[in-house]
């Protein structure tokens, strides 16, 4: 991480207020939080920030950052084949500290779009955990824990270790930027028991607990075949819905936005991973109209190759668009930032005085009036500093090599 400087003035730009509207102000920093916000402030370690747009630090809601070595495979592929053929042989050769590179080196990607915070969710967390202390990045990690093999031939699940793992990481971490909640995999790779004991155990830590869910046809078919119920049904009759961020919901009613609003359940939309694959949008408007928290994520670099959260927003918007909601600007700037913090239980998201200051100094590349849609629609601005409780996120160029070498390797 970068040195903390104890105070700092992004001097003479224009940043997001918290009503999503564009104003002029300098912004004081005073040890990692904004202590003021006005004009003609002085400090000493100004950063001149003529002609910038301050963001608020994005929250990408739903990560695989150790799987960023596999960006991009398997194009032509269907999900269950990509994860067959491609990820679970791959991943039962990596070990921890491979997963560490590759985690570390996909955070600080993100770090330079602007994301401050992610949820992440792989079959590892204490590597994970490490990146995350090193960069900066703030936000929770969950175990994607799973007992079902999908393949006859699949390397061996562990469902009770990740258990294990993710009870230790809780009790090492009582406080702070990063906290650590339970993760299932989903409704095809766990079964009925393990649902029920991870949503108990995440009851009894009072934490939540982290799901894909309904992602795609297929899924729901099963769970239809096997359990005689719709996904959410199903779920809600194992009592994993009060305390749960369900990611995707692709396949879900009208009547399921109700059951998610009444359980408080937060929903983590990921709409480039799923058009990618071809499952579906989620029915997001209804979502929104019954109340529901609503997040978004870049998922799985396998299907999204792409981190950066503003690519997800301005997709968010078009595709919903089509669907016939004219989902505005300021709704998707809250679904990439304080609604992720609420489920996180923190501050950040929002540009005010106390908040910490995680911020993006955006630079235009080209002409553009400073407007959220130009930001999230025109693509005309680039990231030119990123700050974490104030401190500017490094990107360190060598671990793209490292993680070059460890990806040469688990492909032989
Ligand atoms: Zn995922």
């Amino acid at each position: 991480m970068a040195p903390h400087y104890e105070f700092m003035l992004l001097r003479g730009g224009r940043y997001i207020d918290e009503g999503h509207r564009i104003r002029t102000g300098d912004i004081l920093i005073e040890n990692g939080r904004i202590a003021q916000i006005g004009r003609g402030l002085k400090a000493k370690g100004a950063i001149d920030c003529t002609g910038r747009l301050i963001m608020p630090g994005l929250c990408n809601a739903h990560t695989h950052t150790a799987s960023i070595l596999f960006r991009g495979a398997g194009e032509d592929l269907s999900l269950y084949e990509m994860f067959h053929r491609l990820l679970f042989p791959a991943e039962a050769k990596m070990r921890p500290a491979d997963s560490y590179i590759a985690a570390k080196m996909c955070m600080q990607e993100m770090q330079a779009t602007g994301t401050t915070a992610i949820f992440n969710l792989d079959l590892i967390a204490e590597p994970v955990l490490k990146a995350m202390k090193e960069t900066g990045m703030k936000g929770v990690i969950a175990v994607a824990t799973k007992d079902q093999p999908i393949y006859s031939d699949q390397p061996r699940l562990h469902p009770e270790k990740q258990i294990a793992e993710t009870v230790k990481l809780k009790k090492k971490l009582k406080s702070g930027p990063i906290s650590v909640a339970f993760g299932l995999a989903n409704e095809r790779e766990c079964s009925p028991e393990l649902i029920k004991e991870v949503a108990e155990l995440a009851e009894q830590h009072e934490t939540k607990l982290f799901m894909h869910a309904a992602e795609s046809e297929q899924e729901v078919e099963y769970v239809r075949r096997k359990y005689g119920k719709r996904p959410l049904a199903y779920l809600d009759s194992l009592g994993a819905l009060e305390n749960t961020v369900l990611i995707h919901a692709v396949h879900l009613s009208d009547q399921d936005a109700r059951l998610l609003a009444e359980k408080s359940v937060s929903v983590v939309h990921c709409p480039r991973s799923n058009v990618a694959l071809g499952n579906g949008l989620a029915p997001l408007h209804a979502f929104f109209d019954a109340g529901v928290n609503i997040c978004l994520g870049t998922d799985h670099p396998m299907p999204n190759p792409n981190t950066s959260m503003l690519r997800e927003v301005a997709f968010a918007g078009l595709a919903h668009r089509v669907r016939g909601w004219h989902v505005n600007s300021r709704i998707l700037m809250d679904f990439a930032t304080i609604n992720g913090a609420s489920i996180a239980g923190a501050g950040w998201g929002r540009i005010k005085p106390g908040a910490p200051a995680d911020l993006a100094i955006m630079k235009p590349w080209t002409l553009a009036e400073h407007s959220l849609n130009n930001l999230v629609y025109g693509e005309c601005y680039t990231v030119e500093t990123t700050l974490i409780d104030g401190r500017p996120a490094v990107r360190d160029s060598k671990l793209m090599e490292k993680a070059r070498a460890i990806y040469e390797r688990l492909r032989q």
